[in-house]
């Protein structure tokens, strides 16, 4: 399988920037990494009509139905949506998102075609008092218990240590591998069939500079890209094409 590039967009950019980037990456991606692109809701369609695997940042566990605000599932595969990131750091610390609570989330997609990216990453605090891989192992258990659904193509996890998301600190490709290697473990147990083979993203300052050696690495199969992805000369750079 292609390296995997994701674009987070996050709650930036209107509709002139979304096209002007879009023109402008289009005209010079080759195709040698996968890129995918969640923009911010209300301007996925963009994304759908270019060449680029379109995204949503969230969704509901309902397919339909009285909900006030949420996005459906449903609809958005219907729209001609990819994928959906669920268990974003920033998810877990604003929306009281949590492992247990996205499990129904991740059936949910799952059920309705839709590829899951599922966030997992400890804070720096977890991290300096020796918990990451232990808090890891309880998020994959938790938000994947029962996902009968899941498969070698509609599951992807991302690891995100919280410490290095926007925050210009990146995990060393040894550290991101320590973990990347431990959710390989977790998921071939859990998944005999395809686990060794799952997509397995990290996220967390990722930029031109740093992307070739976390790549290089034997269990980084792509990123997971907030600021970076802003730009489409650094996104284009990240997928190998400039
Ligand atoms: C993210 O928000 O998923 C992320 C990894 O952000 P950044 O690349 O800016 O650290």
């Amino acid at each position: 399988m292609k390296k995997l590039m994701v674009g987070n967009w996050k709650m930036n950019k209107n509709g002139k920037e979304c096209t002007e980037y879009l023109e402008a990456f289009v005209a010079k991606y080759s195709g040698r990494r996968e890129a995918w692109i969640a923009p911010q809701a209300l301007y996925v369609k963009l994304v759908i009509n270019s060449p680029l695997k379109a995204g949503i940042q969230n969704c509901s566990e309902h397919v339909e139905g009285a909900y006030t605000g949420e996005i459906s599932p449903r609809t958005f595969k219907e729209m001609g949506g990819h994928f959906v990131i669920l268990g974003h750091s920033e998810r877990r610390q604003y929306f009281t998102e949590n492992s247990r609570n996205l499990n129904p989330k991740i059936s949910t997609a799952l059920n309705e075609g839709l590829t899951v990216i599922y966030c997992v990453g400890e804070t720096l605090k977890e991290r300096d008092q020796g918990l990451t891989l232990s808090l890891i192992e309880d998020q994959l258990h938790q938000g994947l218990n029962d996902q009968s659904k899941a498969t070698v193509e509609n599951l992807i996890i991302a690891y995100e240590p919280v410490w290095a998301i926007g925050t210009g600190k990146t995990a060393s490709p040894l550290q991101a591998q320590e973990v990347h290697g431990f959710i390989r473990s977790i998921l071939t147990a859990k998944f005999p069939a395809f686990g060794h083979q799952t997509r397995i993203l990290y996220g967390g300052s990722v930029k031109p500079d740093n992307v070739e050696e976390l790549l290089a690495q034997k269990d980084i199969d792509g990123g997971l890209v907030g600021g970076a992805s802003l730009k489409a000369r650094d996104f284009l750079a990240l997928c190998g094409d400039m």
